[in-house]
């Protein structure tokens, strides 16, 4: 397997890896939806709320507010010294108090060290009108989306194989014909080879090939070129997320191995 290009930039990732298959990559993509863990609130006390929403609507909106994660201080509640009673190890509290008209967003959230400071900042969680006030005070912990949907860090990770855009050369003048009429940005002829220019266009251009009837055109894909594509929701970067559903898939692999070496 060569990975042949990464780029993680903020919460957005995409790796280019040739000589892989789907099985791996979708490894990978099923670790991120479900094994990869974060901080999400998870116990709320409302001391007091008499804004328009009820208690449960308000806590709803907490647990999918991001939460900055940081992997290599946390642990799980139930595998911390603490043994479940909460402590800084294993859980994050915030506070929130606010009394003036207008809307409380995610940012109001105080939380007890700066660095849990919510960064995602503009979440929406209740509009107060006059005299209307909400006291509350939350715990965020660690959890995987495999219990709860709100500990879903990966937001839609895809994969494509990478195409090629083979040509009929016998036909070169329906090629040039067809796509003329084609959008500027879509492909390019170059020197008889059809490229395309944006490959998140390629579903546009076969739709195109579909509505014509188009059969001097065909479009194959090496299942061994394989482009990954992920988002994560804030709480962790796109570098942090990566970095630890490989260990999670590393890990697995170890502990099959030693499974067999144990039937053996
Ligand atoms: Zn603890």
């Amino acid at each position: 397997m060569k990975v042949k290009n990464i780029e993680l930039k903020g919460n957005k990732g995409v790796i280019k890896i040739e000589d892989t298959d789907v099985y791996f990559v979708n490894a990978l993509r099923r670790i991120m939806l479900s094994k990869l863990p974060k901080l999400a609130i998870d116990d709320v006390i409302i001391y007091d709320n008499t804004s328009p929403l009820f208690d449960e609507i308000i806590s709803h909106r907490l647990g999918l507010i991001p939460i900055p994660t940081d992997l290599r201080l946390m642990v799980f509640r139930k595998d911390c010294k603490c043994k479940d009673k909460g402590c800084p190890s294993c859980t994050v509290r915030y506070t929130l108090s606010k009394e003036e008209e207008g809307v409380v967003y995610s940012g109001d959230l105080q939380p007890e060290h700066e660095s849990f400071k919510i960064k995602e900042d503009k979440i929406p969680i209740v509009e107060l009108s006059k005299d209307q006030r909400i006291i509350l005070e939350v715990e965020a912990v660690l959890g995987t989306a495999e219990n709860h949907a709100k500990w879903q860090t990966i937001l839609a990770p895809k994969y494509s194989l990478e195409p090629t855009i083979e040509v009929d050369k016998k036909r070169m003048d329906d090629v040039k014909e067809f796509i003329k009429d084609l959008p500027k940005d879509l492909v390019e002829l170059k020197a008889n080879k059809l490229e395309i220019k944006d490959i998140t266009k390629l579903t546009v251009f076969e739709s195109y090939l579909d509505k014509g009837k188009i059969d001097f055109i065909t479009i194959k894909r090496d299942p061994t070129k394989i482009t990954f594509n992920f988002e994560t929701d804030g709480s962790l970067s796109a570098k942090d997320a990566l970095k630890e559903s490989v260990d999670i898939i590393a890990k697995k692999y170890d502990e099959f191995g030693s499974l067999l070496k144990k039937l053996q």
